[in-house]
């Protein structure tokens, strides 16, 4: 299958959404990381992107809609879920709702409930107006690779295997989308993402956070979010995080890279303030914020393969705000190798 590569404009957007009515899968900009969307309701379709992805049957999809409104029809709908739409939809916020059958099993790994986002970027939405359907769609990466946040990602890893994948840019936040579950009696977070816990108890009053979010699954586990039970995030090349005081962590990685070189190349990566820690060695600008740094670690972790460096060192940053997400990537993508310094 030859792969088309198209910038977002009012013709490749058609196009999508007839080949999205058409039960074929496409890649697709949003605000989180690219999306592989197909019909929801479509089985066959939605078969086509696990066979893309090679994603294990038993970790579910998210479904993408444009109007609350969608929601009626494909799960049942509570108080919290209206509070948490008027305060963050559209957004990088899923909810996890009871489903209805409508919704093919496949979609949700055989569960009973459902996860559902409404997407804040324009093209995204724009497509799924389009093609009038709800839009089942993963991370578009090939399983166990870093998320897609940028077009010429999901080319890499898609190339032969979809249709079409349309360039709307960078994905702005960069981590997929917060995973909340409104199931029980009060919200819990089963993904940390660009929505925050203390947002969301801003809204609702409570919020807790799964305790295996900053964890390894311990071996039977269940996890409460099936995809936190794959091997997520990693980069080819061993990663170890360093936490601690700004200038001991800097200096313990630069003894650790300069070890490290001996056999082959290494990558640091670090926060732009600390650049003139570093010296000459080879680092990768993870920008001023926790939040730039969310944007930009999936970048990141290909550019670490690109290169193919034997070893990765980064610093770790404050399990807070947007913090949260950002380690929760970090520690997956180290095999939870942290260094407290
Ligand atoms: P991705 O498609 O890569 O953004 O991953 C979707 C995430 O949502 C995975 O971590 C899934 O485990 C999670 N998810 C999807 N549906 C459900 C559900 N019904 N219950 C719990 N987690 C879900
Ligand atoms: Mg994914």
């Amino acid at each position: 299958m030859r792969t088309q590569l198209l910038k977002a404009d009012e013709s490749s957007l058609k196009l999508a959404a007839e080949l999205l009515k058409d039960g074929q899968v496409v890649g697709i900009p949003t605000e989180t990381v690219y999306g592989l969307g197909a019909d929801a309701l479509n089985e066959t379709a939605v078969r086509a992107i696990f066979a893309a992805k090679e994603r294990p049957a038993d970790n579910p999809l998210i479904v993408h809609v444009a109007d609350f409104a969608e929601l009626e029809p494909l799960c049942h709908v509570n108080d919290m879920a209206r509070k948490l739409n008027e305060a963050f939809w559209p957004g990088p916020l899923t909810m996890i709702l009871p489903k209805k059958d409508i919704v093919p099993t496949v979609v949700t790994a055989g569960l009973e409930s459902v996860a559902i986002r409404m997407p804040a970027h324009p093209v995204a939405q724009r497509i799924i107006r389009l093609s009038g359907c709800p839009i089942a769609a993963p991370s578009a990466n090939r399983s166990g690779r870093p998320s897609p946040t940028q077009a010429q990602h999901v080319f890499e890893d898609m190339d032969g295997r979809i249709p079409l994948i349309i360039d709307g840019g960078d994905s702005d936040v960069g981590v997929e989308s917060t995973v909340v579950s409104l199931t029980g009696d009060t919200a819990v977070v089963l993904r940390p993402g660009g929505i925050t816990p203390e947002m969301i108890a801003a809204v609702l009053g409570t919020c807790e956070v799964a305790d295996s979010v900053m964890r390894p699954l311990r071996e039977g586990e269940e996890a409460p979010s099936p995809g936190m039970k794959h091997k997520h995030y990693a980069p080819k090349a061993p990663m170890t995080l360093y936490a601690g005081q700004t200038a001991q962590v800097a200096r313990r990685i630069c003894a650790e890279y300069d070890a490290a070189k001996e056999d082959g190349e290494a990558l640091i990566l670090a926060a732009h303030d600390h650049l003139p820690l570093y010296g000459d060695r080879h680092v990768f600008d993870l920008g001023p914020t926790a939040a730039s740094a969310a944007h930009a670690l999936f970048a990141a972790l290909r550019y670490a393969d690109t290169l193919g460096v034997h070893r990765v060192f980064s610093e770790a940053y404050p399990e807070e705000g947007v913090g949260l997400a950002l380690m929760n990537r970090m520690a997956r993508a180290a095999g939870f190798d942290i260094v407290h310094v």
